[in-house]
């Protein structure tokens, strides 16, 4: 019988790419068509409708039932319009992944049947929730929770090849107001925060009324031929190669990262960025990424909420249109040890509704004040909220890949560029005149800063937080995240922070100093007192592991122990003073986290004990019977050879190894299982079960660079890696 890897070779070996039809030459054409957007909102709600949807968009005023009926009549009738037969509230519960479940528009009536949408379905939902990790709030008698319409992201449809469906952004909540989903708590940190950077925008400039955070979201991946993947129960049940030897050509030439995107890789982007330009995804950039076989794509900056909603959309078509070309995608942190990770940069900034960037210098020195207002918070509010902010980042994936000498090390630290750095170096040991009057150029000796940092800021790609001209640049997030954990905690830590700044200079206005001498007084004493965060240097090394050691920063490497952060007191006083988790939704969380942690954990740790036993193991014996065998002929012949000998002892050498540790991770497992205490059960899933994860590796991949490749059942990296 043919062995699965070779019919999977054979079939990798002769795909075809389908063709790839573009709506139209032109992006324009085409961008949007499938979302209920505002040119879509004018053309089917009245004039007065339509801009009580807006500022409900825009200033979150609600919306009464009336026109709630009017709404999901005109999206009824341009999604009907457009082809689409149900309707579905969309929502990311705390699976990871997004989550539907579909009504038909069509219901029965007295003479036939009709299709209808009340404002009541367009509000509010009642999925049957008891199925999603609910963390212990939802006891099984009050086992409901609701969705409710977000209508700040647009309603959008899905297409499919059986057919359409009207998705409505919402939130998720449990019968008694818990939020249960990512977007809840993201919506309450974005409100927040925009309160509190609109009051200090209030020092420089009264016309703001509104801050958006806004994020642009590059996303890596790795691409794989499916019926390779379907060949690997690991890649197939865990996302990751739980076994394999490096491919004896990896990443080492770089030749991937400068060459040209394979046809039928081209092909799946063109197809994949043509499906989230319908949807309104503003895609721009494409490339292949540093490890074989590894890609990224980026969307053109938006408002978090949207930028978030469309990047878990993103990675739900990636995964779909992937199989149009016979292709898996793996959004896994580490799919394949020995090359890169994939991470999701965050690149986030503070945009007023004046259209100014907070986050960039600006040519006056009173601009320059505002910049460095905001600056100086954000690195305050990163030095203080470390440990959050490195625990919003934090999963089982995601342990592989922070410090793996490709991504940020698991220490939080920030990145300016020296020119920043000098400035606030400056700063700091500058003392400030009170003399000096508003309009003088020389301005309470603010040093200069370059207008034109986009260009000159130095790359640093070793910093988990590091700042890129206009924005910051979160790098820590792994590839799979929901961003909404991180902009969330990074988020309402500007939130507290700015609430504080303000607070400080009141104060000193109060007592008699002049705006901008109180504004300097306090940035200047943030600047000395989160000193300790910022880094310049290589983040990659070990010098900093120890320096940063001695700074007193936290560096912990898992994810159990780092998601302590979430309950300390610090973390409690700022999710009660945003408002973004009460005491209950915060523990629930906790709770649901380290769950993920160990189950994902748990079941890897199956996977490699089934692969191993039925696989990796029958495979060496074979190979070894087949030597066996050999030993016996040449000896009937009077042969003298040792070569078989010596390789079926090296076979049962490995063999014993590997067979000797899965048997114990076994035993390892059911003590484990029993620890009640979730905390203390990820903690012994990580420290126990998962150290069997290398030793048992190591050995089947020995045992792989011995086996006749002809009969070794899995296929192998070079194979994964390098197939086009
Ligand atoms: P890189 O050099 O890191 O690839 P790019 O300039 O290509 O950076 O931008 C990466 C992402 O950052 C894109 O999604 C881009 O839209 C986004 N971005 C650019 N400016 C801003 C900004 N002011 N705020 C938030 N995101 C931004
Ligand atoms: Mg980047």
């Amino acid at each position: 019988m043919k062995s699965l890897r070779t019919i999977a070779l054979k079939e990798a070996q002769n795909r075809i790419s389908p063709e790839v039809k573009s709506p139209s030459a032109k992006i324009s054409d085409f961008y949007g068509s499938n979302v209920f957007d505002k040119k879509k909102m004018r053309d089917f709600l009245s004039k007065d409708v339509y801009e009580k949807l807006i500022s409900s968009i825009n200033q979150g005023e609600l919306i009464n039932s009336d026109d709630a009926n009017q709404i999901a009549t005109a999206m009824k009738a341009w999604a009907m319009s457009a082809g689409a037969t149900h309707y579905t509230h969309w929502f990311q519960p705390l699976t990871g992944t997004t989550a539907e479940k579909h009504d038909s528009f069509f219901e029965p009536s007295g003479d036939g049947a009709i299709e209808k949408f009340a404002g009541s379905a367009l509000v509010q939902q009642e999925p049957d929730a008891s199925s999603f990790p609910n963390g212990g709030i939802r006891n099984t008698f009050e086992a409901r929770g609701y969705t409710a319409w977000d209508p700040s992201s647009p309603a959008f449809i899905m297409e499919s090849k059986a057919g359409k469906t009207l998705c409505i952004p919402t939130v998720f909540v449990s019968y008694t107001g818990e939020a249960l989903d990512y977007k809840a708590p993201l919506l309450k940190a974005l409100a927040a925060l925009d309160k509190a950077a609109v009051d200090v925008c209030q020092y420089f400039d009264k016309s703001i009324t509104k801050v958006n955070a806004s994020l642009g979201i590059e996303q890596e991946y790795f691409l794989v031929d499916e019926s390779l993947f379907n060949a690997r129960p690991d890649l197939l049940l865990t996302g990751r190669a739980l076994f394999g030897h490096m491919s004896a050509k990896g990443q080492q030439l770089e030749d991937h990262y400068f060459g040209s995107i394979p046809e039928r890789v081209f092909s799946y982007m063109v197809d994949f960025e043509n499906e989230a330009l319908k949807l309104g995804i503003p895609l721009k950039t494409r490339h292949n990424e540093v490890a074989p076989s590894q890609f990224e794509c980026a969307p053109i900056y938006e408002e978090i909420n949207l930028a978030i909603d469309h990047n878990q959309l993103l990675m739900d078509l990636m995964e779909k249109v992937a199989r149009r070309h016979h292709f898996r995608v793996l959004l896994h942190e580490k799919p394949y040890a020995g090359i890169n990770g994939s991470g999701k940069h965050n690149n986030w900034s503070l945009i007023t509704d004046t259209g100014k960037n907070l986050l960039a210098p600006g040519k006056t020195p009173k601009n320059n004040l505002m910049f460095l207002a905001f600056f100086v918070n954000t690195i305050k509010a990163v030095s203080e909220h470390a440990d959050l902010l490195r625990a919003s980042i934090a999963s089982v994936s995601n342990d592989h890949r922070l410090g793996a000498n490709e991504a940020p090390p698991a220490i939080i630290s920030i990145f300016l560029g020296s020119q920043l750095n000098d400035v606030l170096d400056e700063i700091e040991h500058s003392r400030i005149s009170k003399k000096i009057k508003e309009d003088n150029a020389l301005w309470l000796g603010i040093p200069k800063i370059p207008q034109i940092l986009l260009d000159n800021t130095d790359r640093n790609r070793t910093s988990p937080f590091a700042f890129t001209g206009n924005k910051f640049e979160l790098r820590a997030v792994g590839s799979s995240a929901n961003s909404s954990a991180p902009m969330t905690i990074l988020n309402a830590i500007m939130a507290e922070q700015l609430v504080k700044f303000k607070t400080e200079v009141d104060k000193l206005i109060k007592k008699g100093d002049k705006k901008d001498i109180a504004l300097l007084t306090v940035i200047k004493k943030y600047i000395k007192e989160s000193k300790g965060i910022r880094f310049e240097g290589n983040g990659y090394s070990q010098e900093w592991e120890d320096e940063a050691a001695t700074r007193g920063l936290s560096n912990i490497k898992t994810t159990p122990k780092a998601l302590d952060a979430y309950l300390t007191e610090k973390s409690a006083e700022l999710f009660a003073s945003t408002g973004i988790y009460s005491a209950r939704e915060i523990h629930a969380r906790h709770e649901i986290m380290l769950e993920n942690f160990y189950k994902k954990l748990q079941i890897e740790a199956r996977v490699m004990g089934e692969v191993a036993n039925t696989a990796i193991i029958p495979a060496a014996i074979a190979y070894q019977n087949s030597l066996i065998a050999n030993v016996q002929g040449l000896k009937a012949i009077g042969v003298d050879s040792k070569v078989s000998i010596d390789i079926v002892k090296k076979l049962s050498e490995h063999l014993e190894i590997v067979k000797t540790n899965i048997d114990a991770m076994l035993e390892e497992r059911k003590v484990t299982n029993k620890i009640e205490d979730t905390r203390e059960k990820a903690i012994a899933y990580d420290e126990k079960v998962k150290s069997y994860f290398d030793i048992i590796r190591y050995h089947a991949d020995k045992l792989e660079q011995i086996v006749d490749d002809s009969v070794w059942p899995l296929p192998k990296f070079r194979e994964l890696l390098f197939m086009k």
